[in-house]
């Protein structure tokens, strides 16, 4: 069925590659006439993604991100030209690992998607059916599921080696991701998430950290280099410094972090993270946030509401969910996957660099909560600490209708958050990136009755910027 209607060069990295080539043309401070002029000639998908990120208030760093985002795409094709490997991760695997090694590049499935849903015309849905049409189940993750539709196709960019990181926290996922390695016959690596989180669980779990590291190095045909893992961490490091500065900066009411940020944050994360081009995008939104403390600035009149996303949010339609937020007054405080929690890792010697990276891979975003002990309880305890340290007003919980693993606590986590925190939570229906579930406008609608029914709170008089 779909190599009929997929030619070559039509799956989602291609697309995805070409489209954002045209922000290299862009200038790095555009005014508004040059960006009506780029506008009216996008076609519709895109043009309401770059409306999105190019609103005023977050321009500049918008456009510095998706030139390394584009810079990300091109690494990879740069990679294989020059006969290096190309890793196939999923989101809560961290970049870095693969970026200590010479000639090796990771592309991250979840990201994937996402690109091709912010990008592309018809967003990700063709290649949805295209899985769905191959007799793979309709509760598989959209998030990873576009991408590896994409690749199925055999029309796509096609990596040279799969690692699955999610046996143990995320069931779909880690088939999804079997699958694809099975039926494509691509190398398939994997690190498994003991449920045990006492100290015997966590060395357990290092050991298999170890022993992937191990059979990158065989698959490579190289040793890791000492240099060049402190270089890789050092700038781990930096971006991670970045990442609490400006997790302090949502501290503030108003908020001075733009809605969209929160996206932005993990996009970087599950991509660059042990690079400059990191490094560059946390200190570019940092930045932005301290210009509009001093100023005061928010979108809105007031802050009425500051919300914390539970797990994720929805992609579909940037301008319909974050920004439409935050122009109501309603702060987007951040989502489950910003809760990354970095640590410094200890660059002394490849043991300690080694023990840190696996550390950060333990602690990486659904790993740390849906592969703990008790999913539940430990995501009830990152959520109670963000709201808590965030000063959130309330949640909302995106119920990405594939996603069993947090479906199955988000009552119990709601009701626990009302006890510990007085906080009351939204739960919401849709899937995050394919926008026929659930229209956007029913979301508002639900997201609006909720924050003035429910929430109720004084609000903050701003002073109303771009
Ligand atoms: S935990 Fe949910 S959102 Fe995360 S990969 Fe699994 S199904 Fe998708």
């Amino acid at each position: 069925m779909g190599k009929m209607e997929i030619r070559k060069r039509e799956g989602l990295i291609d697309r995805a590659f070409e489209t954002f080539s045209i922000i290299d043309y862009l200038p790095d401070d555009m005014t508004d006439d040059e960006l009506e002029g780029i506008i009216h000639v996008l076609p519709g998908d895109l043009k309401k993604t770059m409306q999105a990120f190019l609103a005023p208030r977050i321009r500049k760093t918008s456009i510095l991100f998706f030139k390394r985002m584009n810079e990300w795409l091109k690494g990879a094709y740069r990679t294989k030209q020059e006969g290096g490997k190309v890793f196939l991760v999923p989101f809560n695997f961290p970049p870095e690992t693969v970026y200590l090694f010479e000639g090796a590049w990771p592309v991250t499935s979840e990201v994937l998607s996402t690109l091709g849903v912010l990008a592309l015309e018809g967003q990700g849905e063709r290649y949805w059916d295209y899985a769905m049409g191959l007799g793979l189940p309709d509760f598989a993750c959209s998030a990873n599921m576009i991408e590896v539709g994409s690749v199925l196709t055999e029309a796509d960019f096609m990596p040279d080696v799969i690692i699955s990181d999610c046996f143990g926290s995320c069931d779909i996922n880690s088939k999804t991701h079997e699958f694809l390695a099975r039926c494509m016959d691509i190398p398939l690596l994997y690190l498994e998430k003991p449920v045990d989180n006492s100290q015997r669980g966590i060395e357990q779990y290092y050991r298999y950290f170890f022993k992937l590291v191990e059979e990158m190095e065989d698959f490579l045909g190289q040793k890791l280099d000492e240099d060049r893992m402190r270089e890789v961490l050092g700038l781990a490091n930096q971006a991670s410094e970045l990442y609490w500065e400006y997790w302090d900066l949502h501290k503030f009411r108003p908020c001075p972090v733009p809605n969209l940020f929160s996206l932005m944050t993990y996009g970087t994360r599950f991509t660059k993270w042990g690079t400059q081009d990191a490094v560059d995008i946390m200190r570019s939104m940092v930045d932005t946030c301290k210009k509009r403390l001093e100023r005061g600035e928010y979108p809105a009149e007031q802050e009425v509401a500051r919300s914390l996303w539970t797990y994720t949010s929805y992609y579909y339609d940037m301008a319909g969910l974050f920004n439409w937020m935050e122009e109501n007054g309603i702060t987007h405080l951040g989502d489950g996957l910003d809760l990354v929690f970095p640590m410094a890792i200890d660059l002394t010697s490849r043991e300690t660099m080694l023990r840190g990276v696996a550390e950060t891979a333990r602690n990486m975003p659904m790993t740390r909560q849906m592969g703990a002990d008790s999913m539940s309880v430990q995501w009830l305890d990152d959520i109670t600490f963000a709201s808590r340290e965030l000063d959130a007003d309330c949640c909302i919980y995106c119920g990405h209708h594939s996603c069993k693993q947090t479906w199955s606590g988000a009552s119990v986590v709601r009701s626990e958050l009302m006890k510990r925190e007085k906080i009351p939570t939204l739960i919401l229906q849709g899937d995050s990136w394919i926008k026929r579930m659930t229209p956007i406008s029913v979301l508002q609608e639900s997201i609006d009755e909720f924050v003035k029914n429910v929430v109720r709170t004084e609000g903050t008089p701003t002073r109303k910027v771009g």
